[in-house]
């Protein structure tokens, strides 16, 4: 069973409490009427599948129920890293090769 420290609620509580949500930094294009329909379509659907670190948005739904993002290794399954939604990827080394 995962661990995951909320970075709201600040304590390591099991990972049943949690929800994911998908990749992380996925941003919205400002204007989606003047997106192409290709890009549009990335925009829905592609997404990364790095083998190691992974930004993954994440929710405390048995919790306090706010959306943070969390730096998981996905060879491991260790979660390296939570921090609030809307702030940067932290730095933690090179990125997963393949990801973002
Ligand atoms: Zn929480």
């Amino acid at each position: 069973m995962l661990l995951i420290t909320c970075p709201y609620c600040c304590t390591a509580r099991p990972e049943s409490e949690f929800r994911y949500s998908g990749e992380a930094h996925i941003a919205r294009p400002l204007e989606p009427a003047t997106v192409s329909d290709d890009d549009w379509a990335a925009f829905l659907y592609m997404r990364t599948n790095p083998k190691g670190l992974h930004a993954e948005r994440w929710r405390h739904i048995h919790g306090c129920g706010r959306f943070f993002n969390a730096l998981r290794n996905t060879v491991t399954d260790q979660i390296l890293k939570t921090y609030p939604a809307g702030t940067p990827r932290p730095g933690l080394g090179a990125p997963a090769e393949g990801g973002r």
